[in-house]
């Protein structure tokens, strides 16, 4: 937990927000600012900004937490696919410091890669 980070503080409901998936390793939200039908966020509970930054034992658990989303596919609207995207740092734009996975599904994706 780092005090003024949002994602940490969602994590531990001290900021309310609409939890869709939780588990003990991370859990997954709306995005607040959708750029596609329908966005989410997959957050892993543990603080740290990129993967560079990844304490030991992280990679399997972040492994973990990714090979779930297909399971969600209904819950998630990803049966028609789905599209995965992990800022790092400065030059991808990435605006929390705390590491997260965008899930973006629902519609055609002819933008971005
Ligand atoms: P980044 O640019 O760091 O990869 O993505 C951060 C994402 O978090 C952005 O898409 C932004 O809309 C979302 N976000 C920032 N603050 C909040 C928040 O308080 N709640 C939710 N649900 N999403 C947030
Ligand atoms: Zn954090």
């Amino acid at each position: 937990m780092k005090n003024d980070c949002i994602f940490c503080a969602i994590g531990e409901n001290k900021i309310k927000s609409e939890k869709l998936y939780e588990d003990e390793n991370c859990f997954i939200i709306k995005d607040i600012n959708p750029i596609c039908k329908y966005h989410y966020l997959m957050i892993p509970k543990m603080h740290y900004a990129t993967i560079k930054d990844m304490p030991k034992g992280q990679a399997e658990v972040v492994g973990k937490c990714i090979a779930l989303i297909p399971t969600l596919s209904k819950k998630l609207h990803l049966e028609n696919g789905y599209r995965l995207i992990v800022n790092q740092g400065e030059d991808a734009g990435q605006g929390v410091m705390h590491l997260h996975i965008h899930i973006l599904s629902g519609q055609k994706m002819n933008f971005i890669v």
